[in-house]
């Protein structure tokens, strides 16, 4: 099979020929037919291991790929809910599956949490890349079997290929406590993040969705998805947290921090300004803090501030339901897709062309 492959920190991808692999007793083996292609990769194969030397990367030469999503071509002795011919999203998220956390069904708990394809979290995580070397930019890819989603007739692949960032502000939804009829603030809303979270809040039954983004035609194209509920704040250089405050009185009850790696900690303390008393704010992406909390009134407002770290896959089955259920129109997208061999160039153009409504991705043939 034909792999792309990362040789050297900073270098580009080869394609490589590699024998297909076999499944183990529990894992599966899929044929993908398409991976998301993600700004932030060209920053993890680049600059992860001087940036964030504590999360390592799987020994070079390796395959990458975070968002798989493709066809079941064989399975395991030890497999039963899943056949070949059945059509699947490969959640990367792995785990040791032996801890008290794991025990627990909290995978992203686990200190030997690791994205297949991308980089992990431990010290755990090398020897977890080692079972499953594999990712979506190799024509096929081993994954254990727990960490499929199953994707019904309506959802497609592509779609599919988009699930990494829209199941990360699926889980930060749940944890935000967001519930019908209330508001929330999406800090970034026009990044890939921040449309998959705007799309799914609307879904959660938010009567506000405040969307803030610098980006003045992207915030018309979310407020074109529900001119009702979703409400623009453009960022200009004055503060945001009195102009959300005029729009929803009292505050929003939850906010999800989207911006991007390294993006400067002002604007997220700003916005954090915005929320009601016992309000949640729920950190998914990359900002560099550190982020100031003032214990006193943070007590008093009894508010809280949340990391939340990517999705598990019973997570994934219910954000396809609700997909599937036609409460999230994933049609706002626009694929762009890509050749394995155009890869490179995918990285190169997703860093002038790309913006939240855009899905790039390898499609393979
Ligand atoms: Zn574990």
């Amino acid at each position: 099979m034909r792999a792309a492959r990362l040789h050297e920190i900073g270098g580009s991808f080869s394609i490589d020929e590699l024998p297909v692999p076999t499944p183990g007793p529990h894992d599966v083996l899929v044929r993908v037919e398409a991976c998301g292609v993600i700004p932030n990769l060209r920053n993890v194969v680049t600059h992860f291991p001087s940036w964030y030397p504590f999360l390592p990367l799987p020994a070079l030469p390796a395959i990458f790929g975070l968002d798989a999503a493709g066809t079941v071509a064989a399975v395991g002795e030890g497999v039963r809910s899943v056949r070949p011919g059945d059509r699947v999203y490969v959640n990367p998220g792995l785990s040791c599956g032996e801890c008290r956390y794991c025990k627990q069904g909290e995978p992203t708990r686990c200190d030997a949490y690791t994205f297949m394809g991308y980089f992990g979290f431990g010290q755990g995580s090398q020897a977890l890349f080692e079972r499953y070397p594999y990712a979506g930019y190799a024509e096929y890819m081993t994954a254990p079997v727990a960490n499929l989603v199953r994707l019904p007739d309506s959802v497609g692949t592509v779609q599919a290929a988009r699930f990494g960032y829209m199941g990360t502000a699926y889980s930060a939804l749940r944890k935000s406590g967001l519930r019908p009829g209330q508001s929330v603030l999406i800090l970034g809303a026009t990044g890939t993040l921040g449309v998959g979270a705007a799309l799914l809040a609307l879904a959660f039954g938010a009567a506000r969705v405040v969307v803030v983004a610098r980006d003045r035609n992207l915030l018309d194209r979310l407020v074109q998805i529900d001119p009702q509920r979703v409400v623009p704040v453009q960022l200009d250089g004055s503060a945001i947290h009195p102009r959300v405050r005029e729009l929803v009185p009292g505050g929003v009850d939850a906010m999800l921090d989207t911006l991007g790696a390294k993006a400067p900690a002002e604007l997220s303390v700003d916005a954090m300004q915005a929320v009601a008393r016992g309000g949640r704010i729920v950190q998914i992406g990359g900002v560099a803090g550190p982020i100031p909390i003032d214990p006193h009134p943070f007590m008093c407002a009894q508010l809280q501030y949340i990391g939340s770290l990517w999705f598990t896959a019973a997570e994934g089955d219910e954000m396809v339901a609700m997909i599937a259920s036609g409460q999230v129109d994933l049609d706002v997208l626009e694929a762009r897709p890509y050749a394995l061999e155009r890869l490179n160039e995918a990285l190169e153009d997703i860093q002038t062309q790309a913006n939240g409504f855009t899905n790039f991705h390898i499609a393979h043939r």
